[in-house]
C-alpha cells in the first residue's frame, strides 16, 4: 500500500466541500422491550432479560409495544415531522450471532415521521439540519470476544452472547446530507448531536447517554470539488462521545482528501472511529438496500396513529430546550458559555429544581458544577445519581447563607451526604460539623495563636497587617476548620489593638 500525504484540515476545506449526514440511533427508556414484555434494565447478569419471542425460539409472536410508539412519535413532533397515519414494520433481513431471529424488525420505506429539522447555532449563526425520517426498530444484544487483550474478536479465544439488550426499541434519526457548511461542518455535527440529545432528553423517553450507548451516532461524510456532484460518501460507526463526533467528520475529510488529491476513489463504506488515535480504519463495505431483502412484517399490524392523539401529543411536547436555555440564562444572569456547559453536564434540571427548593442561582450552580459534576466524572456516572438531591443541595446551601457552614465545612457535609449519611443538618450535627461563633471559645482560641506566635504579633501590631493570615491559619487548625475566617481575622486584629 502506499502511503498517501495527507492535507492539513485547513487545505483540504479550501479545495473540496463536505456533506454529511447522521444517523442516530436513540435507546429508548420503556420498562419493556419492542416486541415482548422482557425488562430493559442497563447492567443486568447477562441473558436474564429474555424470553421466547426476543430470543427468537420457533413459534413465538411479537405484540408491538405502544409506550414505544407514543415515545417515537414524540420525538419525531419535537424534531418537527410529519407522522404518517398509516404504516408498517420492515423484516430487514441479515445474520448476526447476536440477532437470534436472522432479520431485524425495523422500519424500511414506510416510516412512522418523516421530513423535520433541528435548527442549531454554532458560532452565533444558525443552521438547519433537514431530518429525512424517524423509525422504529429493535435493538440487537450484545457479543463479548474475551480471552484477548483488546475485547475485540482478533486475539480472542472465545465469543459470549448476551441477549439482554436484543428487542430494546431504537428509535433511528436520519437526516438529510447537509452541505454547505464549509469548513465548519465537524463542529456542526456536534452541535446537531448535542441538540438531538437535550431535545430527547427534555422527552424524558431515554436517558441518551453515548457512553453507555444509549444514543449511537454514525457519521457519514462525503467530499466533492466545488461545481461537481457530490462525492460518495463513508459511513463513521463507533462515535461514542460529542468530541469523537466532530473529531470523525474532521478525520475523514482530511483522509478523503488525502485519497482524491492522489488520484484516488472512495469506497462507499463503513469505517470505525478509534478513539485513541482519533482516525478511522475501514470495515465492511456497505450493503445496498436490496442485500437485505426488506419486506413488510406479517407477524405485526400496521401502526395506525389516530390524527387527534397526535394532535394532542403535540400540544403537549415540552418547551423546546434552546428556547428554555435562553431563558434560564435570562434568569440565571449568566453568559451562553456557562449555560453551554450546564447543559453538557445534563445540570439543568437539576440546578433549576435546587433553585425551586430555595437556593439563589449561583448556589445552586456552584455545587451542582462544582463538588458534584467532579464526583459524577470521576465516577463516570450520570450528575442526577451523584449522591444528593436538589433539596438536598438547597439545603447545604441555605447553611452556608446563614453562616451556620463555611465553604470548607459545606464540602465536608456534602460529603456526607453523597456518602448516604443523610441530608446536610443531619450530617452537621453527625459529624459536629458547625462554624464556631461562641466568640469566648475563639477568643482563647485566637489568645492562644498571638502567645505561640509573638514575633508574627509583634509584626502585625507593627501594622503587617497582610502577617494575620498565619495567625488565622494556626486558629483555623485548633477549630478544626469550623470558625469563620473573617470573623477570626477581626478578632485576632481586634486582639492587637490594630483594626
Ligand atoms: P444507510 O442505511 O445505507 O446508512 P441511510 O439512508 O440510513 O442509509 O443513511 C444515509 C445517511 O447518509 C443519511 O444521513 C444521508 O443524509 C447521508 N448521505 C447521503 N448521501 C450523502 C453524501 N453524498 N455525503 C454525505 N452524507 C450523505
Ligand atoms: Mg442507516
Ligand atoms: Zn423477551
Amino acid at each position: 500500500m502506499t502511503t498517501i500525504a495527507l492535507p492539513s484540515y485547513e487545505d483540504a476545506t479550501s479545495r473540496y466541500e463536505t456533506v454529511i449526514g447522521l444517523e442516530t440511533h436513540v435507546e429508548l427508556g420503556t420498562q419493556t422491550k419492542m416486541f415482548c414484555g422482557c425488562k430493559t434494565d442497563f447492567g443486568a447478569e447477562p441473558n436474564t432479560q429474555v424470553c421466547p419471542v426476543c430470543l427468537a425460539l420457533p413459534g413465538a409472536l411479537p405484540a408491538m409495544n405502544g409506550a414505544a410508539i407514543e415515545a417515537t412519535i414524540r420525538i419525531g413532533l419535537a424534531l418537527n415531522c410529519d407522522i404518517a397515519e398509516w404504516c408498517r414494520m420492515a423484516r430487514k433481513n441479515y445474520f448476526y450471532p447476536d440477532m437470534p431471529k436472522n432479520f431485524q424488525t425495523s422500519q424500511y420505506d414506510e416510516p412512522l415521521c418523516v421530513d423535520g429539522h433541528v435548527d442549531v447555532v454554532v458560532d452565533g449563526k444558525e443552521y438547519r439540519i433537514g431530518i429525512e425520517r424517524v423509525h422504529i426498530e429493535e435493538d440487537t444484544g450484545k457479543t463479548l470476544h474475551v480471552g484477548g487483550a483488546t475485547g475485540r474478536i482478533h486475539g480472542a479465544t472465545e465469543s459470549l452472547v448476551d441477549y439482554n439488550r436484543a428487542g430494546i426499541p431504537l428509535v433511528e434519526i436520519v437526516t438529510k446530507p447537509v452541505p454547505g457548511l464549509g469548513e465548519l461542518a465537524p463542529e456542526v455535527a456536534k452541535a446537531y448531536v448535542a441538540e438531538l440529545r437535550d431535545i430527547i432528553r427534555s422527552l424524558g423517553v431515554s436517558d441518551v447517554r453515548m457512553e453507555q450507548g444509549s444514543l449511537r451516532c454514525d457519521v457519514n461524510t462525503s467530499l466533492n470539488k466545488p461545481g461537481e456532484e457530490w462525492g460518495t460518501r463513508t459511513e463513521t460507526k463507533n462515535v461514542n462521545s460529542l468530541r469523537s463526533v466532530e473529531r470523525a467528520v474532521r478525520s475523514e475529510v482530511i483522509r478523503q482528501a488525502g485519497v482524491l488529491d492522489g488520484g484516488g476513489k472512495i469506497t462507499q463504506e463503513t469505517r470505525h472511529f478509534h478513539e485513541d488515535r482519533g482516525d478511522t480504519s475501514p470495515g465492511r463495505s456497505k450493503e445496498t438496500a436490496t442485500d437485505y431483502r426488506y419486506f413488510p412484517e406479517p407477524d405485526l399490524v400496521p401502526i395506525a396513529p389516530d390524527p387527534a392523539w397526535v394532535a394532542q401529543l403535540k400540544s403537549e411536547l415540552p418547551e423546546k430546550p434552546s428556547t428554555k436555555r435562553a431563558r434560564l440564562r435570562e434568569e440565571w444572569g449568566i453568559s451562553e458559555l456557562d449555560m453551554q456547559s450546564v447543559a453538557n453536564a445534563g445540570a439543568v434540571e437539576l440546578i433549576e429544581e435546587t433553585i425551586a427548593a430555595g437556593a439563589s442561582p449561583a448556589g445552586a450552580r456552584k455545587w451542582w458544577m462544582g463538588e458534584l459534576a467532579r464526583r459524577a466524572n470521576e465516577l463516570g456516572i450520570e450528575l442526577s445519581a451523584a449522591g444528593a438531591t436538589p433539596a438536598q443541595v438547597a439545603a447545604l446551601q441555605k447553611l452556608v447563607d446563614e453562616g451556620k457552614l463555611n465553604d470548607k465545612l459545606a464540602r465536608t457535609v456534602l460529603e456526607g451526604v453523597v456518602a448516604g449519611e443523610g441530608d446536610p443538618a443531619e450530617v452537621m450535627a453527625a459529624r459536629g460539623l458547625e462554624v464556631v461563633n461562641d466568640t469566648g471559645a475563639l477568643t482563647a482560641a485566637v489568645d492562644e495563636a498571638i502567645a505561640a506566635n509573638p514575633d508574627i504579633a509583634d509584626k502585625i501590631r507593627d501594622g503587617k497587617v497582610a502577617a494575620a493570615g498565619a495567625l488565622v491559619g494556626a486558629v483555623m487548625k485548633t477549630t478544626r476548620g469550623q470558625a469563620d475566617a473573617k470573623t477570626v481575622r477581626e478578632l485576632i486584629l481586634a486582639r492587637l489593638g490594630v483594626s
